[in-house]
């Protein structure tokens, strides 16, 4: 049986446990030393640190303060790794914590995150799936089962202080450059909310007031959500500081490619099964830049899905010139129209789009004006068939049942 080395307590605040940190900075003292060759399982508290309640009211995901999190697992050293190896994760198995078989997705407020169809859902929205091992089901989201592909949304190394500064030098003036934003163009460092750890006193200050926010990807990997990133893979991670410093949370039960309801995915508390080993100058043997891996051997298998096209024209009819980001935006908001014929809301449906193993695809970059990015719906997930047909759509989903919706006050 492999060790558990950091547990976590979901009765209690993650600011009471050292194990855990919500920000990125070399000082972060290690929790625990590892060999290479050694298996050794993580617990992690949900991304909020348990914020988010299961219930029948989205005022948690209005009112949450978004400065604290991600709640993340770690730091841990791994003896012998120095900055320039790649650190090999194998992430062996992941599952939900025996004591919160259930998880939550959600859209923030347009005034509190936003997320990215912001625009067309600015409340506060919140359903509660409920797992049946490796099942989920959501009682206000109707009609939808799929099994899991558990990821941690973030995992990565400690920065060292000279990445540290090349990320506080390019997003501080990026986010200044639109000051008055409404969702901001990034998250500064803010030190009043900072965990890092067992670091405390006048260190901690001095850290708190530069470290990192968790939100965006970066070179270390970090918050990249990839719904692939799921147990049996295995990732390489570049080191920066001695001993590499692998920090983890934000665990989902599920996520469609994108993570577009970005509160989050399906996000819960859980455990991860791990193993390390170094490769010894890997950064510079393999010319690595940002995180590679290898997926998991075993994956929900569909073989038939509903594919929705977008292109780069917005729902204003503006041309924009191969802009990926807004042609995938154009095929969600189109599978959205096509499930509500069915019944849904069209928050629900953005629920399933945020939640089950959706495929998002680059299909054109190159054919100007227009990018066209693809949405890959499994229709094997819903309970009725979603084949266009002669006989026209049907209303298998009556209305009876809707996500919990708070507007802001
Ligand atoms: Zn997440």
């Amino acid at each position: 049986m492999a060790d558990t080395i950091i547990k976590v307590d979901l009765s209690q605040s993650p600011y009471q446990n050292d194990m855990v940190h919500n920000r990125w900075h070399p000082d972060i003292p290690m929790v625990a030393w590892v060999k290479p060759g050694d298996e050794f399982i993580v617990e992690t508290y949900d991304w909020t640190g348990g914020f988010i309640k299961n219930n029948d009211s989205a005022d948690d995901v209005r009112d949450i303060n978004l400065t604290i999190v991600h709640f993340l697992s770690g730091p841990i050293g791994v003896k012998g790794a120095e900055p320039g190896d790649l650190l090999v994760v194998d992430i062996l198995d992941i599952g939900a914590k025996k004591d919160s078989e259930w998880g939550f997705n959600g859209f923030f407020s347009k005034n509190n995150g936003g997320g990215f169809l912001t625009e067309h859902y600015p409340h506060a929205q919140k359903s509660i799936w409920d797992f049946s091992g490796m099942f989920t089901r959501s009682r206000h989201v109707p009609g939808v089962k799929f099994p899991g592909l558990i990821h941690p949304g973030l995992i990565g190394c400690l920065p060292d202080p000279k990445l540290l500064k090349t990320w506080n030098d390019r997003e501080i003036p990026f986010i200044d450059s639109q000051p008055d934003r409404i969702p901001p163009l990034g998250n500064k460092p803010f030190a009043e909310t900072a965990h890092l750890g067992a670091l405390k006193g006048e260190k901690k200050a001095k850290a708190a007031a530069e470290a990192a926010r968790t939100v965006p990807p970066r070179e270390h990997g970090g918050n990249c959500d990839i719904k692939d990133l799921s147990r049996g893979s295995r990732v390489y991670f570049p080191v920066y500081v001695p001993g590499g410093g692998l920090s983890m949370g934000d665990l989902h039960f599920s996520q469609g490619d994108g993570e577009i309801t970005f509160c989050g995915a399906i996000e819960m508390a859980g455990w991860l099964h791990l193993r390390v080993e170094v490769l010894k100058d890997g950064v510079a043997k393999y010319g690595i830049k940002n995180p590679i891996f290898k997926p998991s051997p075993i994956k929900p298998r569909y073989d038939d899905y509903l594919i929705f096209e977008g292109i780069s024209v917005d729902e204003q009819g503006k041309q924009h010139y191969l802009d990926v980001h807004v042609a995938y935006r154009q095929a969600c908001l189109n599978a959205i129209e096509y499930l509500k014929k069915f019944g849904y809301s069209g928050a629900q449906a953005y629920s399933i789009l945020g939640t089950a193993p959706v495929e998002g695809h680059i299909s054109g970059v190159v054919d100007i004006p227009n990018a066209c990015a693809t949405l890959w719906l499994p229709t094997a997930i819903f309970d009725f068939d979603i084949n266009p047909s002669s006989a026209g759509p049907s209303r298998h989903i009556d209305g009876s049942v809707q996500m919990p919706i708070s507007p802001d006050i």
